[in-house]
């Protein structure tokens, strides 16, 4: 056990990581459903990009499936938290699927300011990742206003039909300071770029950019928790690095941790992304407690306790005791 071994470093442990509010949101939305209506739930794409919350979710009776055509008629279909465009929203109805919207309310928020400024005739820049459900489901709310930029090696490409009438909007977990370096050079072409009227990168994304970054610069080495399609996740390694860790990985759970990352190291960092059941951590920090690192510091940057109410059309169903 660890107590035979001679403490060889320290953890640090960020303070907020993990759960976010719109995933803990959306993951609780497939549970009471597969309770409410009994499986099988369908579930459009990956409820939340971790592959440990589907693989337990599709234990429980829920069926993953890429699109709603997947989906028999007259079924039950959850949307997954990065939100859909409204044409898949019509074809559920067309197929009349009882569909469970457990889109965040923040992303709801980026659909809402994409539509509000295509009727208002802007074109839109939407910096986000190309391919992103989330970014591909804010594109459909106004395909023939919005184009996607992805990051400042895109602003080039980038055409407008006035630029005196532009906007810029964002993926809801970039990094924040990409972002800003984005905006800066769209600015250089069209200074007349409009900022949105709230900031799009999400609180759960800042706050763990925030965390991660006070963190780094004490860290021979930073281990994020999260899978490789979580874009917040895959952010975390990179803002540890820029902010000054000298190594730092992505893992999915404890048993992809490299034991040479701990070559020489003194101080580990742990955090990790929205979409990161706590166990996950929980497992890493045993891992590294059997190595010598058993002493854990927490580095508390902020304290979140915003909670979203569930899908309306959810808690309708739902029996009074669940
Ligand atoms: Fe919502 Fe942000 Fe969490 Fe995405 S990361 S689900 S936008 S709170």
């Amino acid at each position: 056990g660890p107590e035979t071994l001679a403490a060889t470093g320290k953890v640090l442990l960020a303070k907020p990581r993990g759960y976010c509010a719109g995933v803990d949101r959306a993951v609780i939305a497939v549970e009471k459903a597969l309770e409410t209506y009994g499986p099988p739930v369908y579930v459009r794409k990956e409820i939340v990009h971790n592959r440990h919350v589907v693989t337990t979710l599709a234990a429980r009776g829920a069926v993953f499936v890429e699109d709603t055509e997947q989906v028999p008629e007259g079924a039950t279909v959850v949307f997954s938290a990065h939100g859909v465009s409204p044409a898949v929203h019509a074809e559920a109805a067309q197929r009349e699927l009882k569909t469970i919207d457990a889109t965040c309310p923040l992303v709801t928020k980026v659909h809402q300011e994409a539509k509000r400024f295509a009727r208002e005739d802007y074109d839109i820049l939407l910096i986000g990742h190309e391919g992103h459900e989330e970014v591909e489901g804010t594109s459909g709310e106004a395909p023939q206003h919005i184009q996607v930029v992805d990051g400042p090696e895109s602003v080039a490409a980038v055409e407008v039909r006035d630029p005196e009438k532009v906007i810029w909007l964002s993926q809801t977990t970039l990094s924040v300071d990409e972002t800003m370096q984005t905006v800066a050079a769209l600015r250089e072409r069209f200074p007349a770029l409009a900022d949105p009227p709230s900031d799009d990168i999400c609180y759960a994304t800042q706050n763990r950019q925030v965390a991660v970054k006070a963190m780094a610069p004490q860290c021979d080495l930073v281990i994020v928790v999260g899978s490789t399609n979580s874009s917040n996740s895959v952010r975390l390694v990179e803002v540890a690095l820029q902010a000054g860790a000298k190594d730092s990985h992505l893992v999915d759970h404890a048993g992809e941790i490299d034991e040479a990352w701990l070559a020489g190291v003194g101080t580990v960092g742990v955090t990790s992304g929205a979409s990161v059941p706590e166990i996950l951590v929980g497992e890493v920090l045993h891992w590294l407690a059997e190595r010598g690192f058993g002493e854990v510091e927490e580095i508390t940057t902020a304290n979140e306790k915003l909670t979203f109410s569930l899908p309306r059309e959810l808690k309708r169903d739902m029996r009074p005791d669940a």
